[in-house]
């Protein structure tokens, strides 16, 4: 069982709800953003276009920001989901240095997102259970998953651009799609090997 997921570029229209749907089962602080989307512009006027790249921790197989954690903090669990112990984190921020795709972040106090007025009900309950200097990113929704629910990310997602599932099945839709579409993985030439894959945009 190796738990991935796959990204439709034909499918995202860049609407945020992945991001956004993120922030609100995380409650994560701001300028943090476990699922991100990129945008990117190509071609030469009238002749242009926008593709729209979400991006996320890639729960990678060979994952270097595992082998640099000093204290174990940053770890494999179930499925090959990469994830943090924020107990166990110091803090030293090496994942973050070895991770090349920028998927950490560190927290380093509790910030609102209206300064100056307190925190509101939202971030008192989220940010109770957070820990201050700390790193922090995706975890695929592990507690979700283990619930029987897809990842936020998935669940919310308009266009129905996202599927998760186990890549080792190779009747799971996932694996289907990565060999019927041509799903590739970002950078594999770093041998990170990322468990998203993402299936071309024409
Ligand atoms: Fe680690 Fe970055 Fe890979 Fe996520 S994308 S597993 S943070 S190296």
């Amino acid at each position: 069982m190796r738990y991935g997921m796959v990204i439709d570029l034909k499918r995202c229209i860049g609407c945020y709800g992945c991001q956004l749907s993120c922030k609100a089962e995380h409650g994560t602080p701001p300028g943090v953003l476990f699922a991100r989307v990129a945008k990117h512009e190509f071609g030469t006027y009238p002749n242009t276009g926008l593709v729209f790249l979400p991006l996320l921790c890639f729960h990678c197989d060979n994952a270097p920001c595992v082998d640099v954690c000093p204290t174990g903090a940053s770890h494999y669990r179930e499925g090959g989901v990469v994830d943090i112990n924020k107990d166990a984190c110091v803090g030293c921020r090496a994942c973050m240095q070895a991770c090349p795709y920028g998927a950490r972040y560190y927290n380093e106090s509790q910030r609102a997102y209206y300064p100056g007025q307190g925190l509101t009900p939202y971030e008192e309950v989220y940010y109770s259970e957070e820990n201050s200097n700390v790193v922090m990113k995706c975890n695929f929704c592990i507690d979700r998953v283990n619930a029987g629910l897809q990842p936020a990310c998935v669940a919310n997602c308009a266009c129905n651009a996202r599927t998760f599932g186990d890549l080792d099945d190779p009747n799971s839709e996932v694996a289907q799609l990565i060999r019927q579409r041509g799903g590739e993985q970002l950078q594999p030439e770093l041998g990170t090997h990322p468990s998203v894959y993402y299936l071309p945009p024409g």
